[in-house]
């Protein structure tokens, strides 16, 4: 088969660990008979520089028309001073609307050879950590009405909504059921039940969508207080998690600091088509661009999940997933994961090695 795919390379580290993508894509390709053809758009602070739009009306074309779009990161100082709509981060959230993606998923997770990064005793993580959690992405109080505005006695106020419709919480739930077909067939939805409105409803629609759609698969509830616990408590009970924008914004980061370095985690934003944006979740890191020490297996696993969720191909993630896991077995770490008695390895080595164990 071949594959239409745009890369947003953006800045700081962001060529280098999209360069170490491509380099295990086409490893991947060559070996099981697909083509990759890649395309390499601006966005971000470098699309800035170039033509002063972090989000070049030819990028988003060129976005909407590929079979998807690889992202390294964006932003850095050179950028901060900028205002609002051009700054490298509206390049970001630009392309997430302009593709209709409303869903995030991070999977976070620890892997064995690397069990020392997580800040967690060894006995909460022994039976090992895969949370993934499944966050919506354009609703919520992130996107609600907002307000700023003085009471009549002069004192200051803020008012900030949280609103779901049906159709938001439905296709979002959609999303993680399709996850948990492949996996467990269970799903933790996170509310706050208890005390709003909005949970009250998202509880409901979870529940009728998967008993209508899904049958087979498994709803518990977890109030987010709770979550955010049992998440430090006992992580290897969860596997697909499905919650709203802010609660899944918060989730996700402390998830992610269970599985300890940033360095390796995914992540993917999809909506109702299989065209999703892939990138890895950290960010530009300016303070070690262009010296070659960035990690680049986030963005690796990035296009490990493009190919199984986009393009359906489970055995070439499969491949590319153990890949990764034989590099750590022997040894090899890049700086950000090194400890004593590992082999430490330049950003380029680790992604030349992993292409190399496809
Ligand atoms: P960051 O994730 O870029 O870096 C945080 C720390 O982690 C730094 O010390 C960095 O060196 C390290 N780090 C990050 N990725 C690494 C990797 N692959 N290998 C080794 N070490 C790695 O976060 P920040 O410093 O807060 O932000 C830097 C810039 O990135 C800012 O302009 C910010 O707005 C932007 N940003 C972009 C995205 C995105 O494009 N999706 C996400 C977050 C931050």
């Amino acid at each position: 088969m071949e594959y239409n795919i745009v890369v947003l390379d953006g800045d700081g580290i962001g060529p280098e660990i999209c360069k170490g993508a491509i380099s295990v894509l086409e490893r991947t390709g060559a070996k099981y008979g697909h083509t990759f053809n890649f395309r390499h758009c601006l966005m971000g602070g470098c699309a800035i520089d170039a033509c002063g739009n972090p989000l070049p009306e030819e990028t988003v074309q060129a976005c909407l028309a590929s079979d998807s779009v690889l992202l390294g990161a964006v932003g850095g100082p050179k950028w901060d001073h900028l205002g609002g709509d051009v700054r490298p981060e509206a390049g970001l959230l630009g392309i997430r609307k302009a593709m209709g993606l409303y869903s995030n998923i991070r999977p976070a997770k620890l892997w064995s050879s690397l069990a020392d990064a997580s800040p967690l005793r060894k006995d909460l993580t022994k039976n090992g950590v895969e949370i993934i959690i499944v966050r919506e992405l354009t609703g919520g109080i992130y996107f609600g009405h907002r307000e700023r505005g003085f009471e009549a006695n002069g004192e200051e106020f803020a008012v900030d909504t949280e609103r779901y419709t049906t159709h938001e919480i439905e296709r979002i739930t959609r999303i993680a059921c399709e996850l948990a077909m492949k996996r467990t067939k269970k799903i933790i939805s996170v509310d706050k039940a208890n005390v709003l409105e909005n949970s009250r409803l998202w509880r409901k629609v979870v529940h009728e969508y998967v008993e209508k759609n899904y049958p087979e698969i498994t709803v518990q509830d977890m109030l987010v207080d709770n979550t955010a616990m049992q998440i430090v408590k006992n992580p290897a009970q969860f596997d697909v998690v499905v919650t709203s924008n802010i609660f899944g914004d918060i989730l996700s980061d402390e998830a992610a600091q269970v599985t300890g370095s940033i360095g390796m985690l995914a992540s993917s934003s999809l909506g109702d088509t299989t065209c999703g944006l892939y990138e890895p979740i950290h960010g530009s890191a300016p303070d070690i661009a262009g010296k070659d020490i960035a990690n680049p297996i986030a963005t690796i696993l990035a296009a490990a999940m493009m190919l199984r969720d986009s393009f359906g191909l489970t055995e070439e993630y499969a491949a590319i997933e153990s890949a990764i896991q034989r590099v750590l077995d022997k040894g090899y770490r890049t700086a950000d994961i090194w400890s004593e008695g590992m082999t430490k390895v330049a950003g380029s080595e680790m992604a030349k090695l992993i292409a190399d164990e496809i």
